[in-house]
């Protein structure tokens, strides 16, 4: 399969590898600029947004990765990954700065504190066989998407009902949940398609 990288600077790195290699691919972590050159695509764990903005400063990998997305390099958010896949964060902390992703708005935290975690079936349009348990865990919500961001999934049910957790734009995929957490390959394998067409 195609190789895919998982940003390892924080968060559910191994997770990723794991759903990633289940879903037919290659995956290796990336930390450093030579590995990102080696990858046809890349997924961003969920783990502390905040955290993996000042790394990929440190770790030298922030103007390697928007050049990837400019020439069109497939990359997957989840959760943490999401928020560095959003070109523009409300309630981030003042430093921290996404990659040039989707052109959307994102907000973190967005659940609020009495639901900090939650499950919720969410059907995403383009992936067959039934909704996705869906686990969310201190998640952000998509809150505007611009032209040309596809929304591909929302919660049905419940008080978030209506929020939307799952988008596209050409090869950026973003998704509030964390399918890595409940071996559900489906995503991945999605993910991994669009890298076998990018390739
Ligand atoms: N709240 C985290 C952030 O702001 C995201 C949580 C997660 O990835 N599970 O980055």
């Amino acid at each position: 399969g195609p190789t895919v990288g998982v940003l390892a600077l924080q968060g559910d790195v191994r997770e990723h590898v794991a759903a990633l290699t289940g879903a037919g691919a290659d995956a290796r972590p990336v930390r450093r600029p030579e590995e990102l050159d080696a990858v046809h695509g890349l997924v961003i764990p969920g783990g502390e947004s905040t955290t993996i903005s000042k790394l990929a400063d440190i770790f030298e990998l922030r103007e390697p990765i928007d050049k990837r997305i400019a020439g069109g390099m497939p990359v997957y958010g989840s959760c943490a990954g999401m928020i560095m896949l959003a070109r523009e964060v409300l309630d981030g902390r003042p430093d921290q700065r996404g990659f040039d992703g989707l052109e959307m708005t994102v907000r973190r935290n967005a659940f609020g504190r009495q639901v900090d975690s939650f499950e919720a079936p969410v059907a995403v349009d383009g992936v067959e066989g039934g909704p996705f348990h869906a686990v969310f865990i201190r998640a952000p919500w998509v809150e505007r998407v611009g032209d040309g961001v596809e929304v591909l999934g929302t919660v049905t049910e419940g008080p978030a009902a209506g929020r939307i957790v799952a988008v596209r734009q050409g090869n950026l995929l973003a998704t509030s949940f964390h399918p890595e957490l409940t071996g559900d390959l489906r995503l991945h394998r999605y993910f991994v398609e669009l890298v076998r067409a990018a390739t």
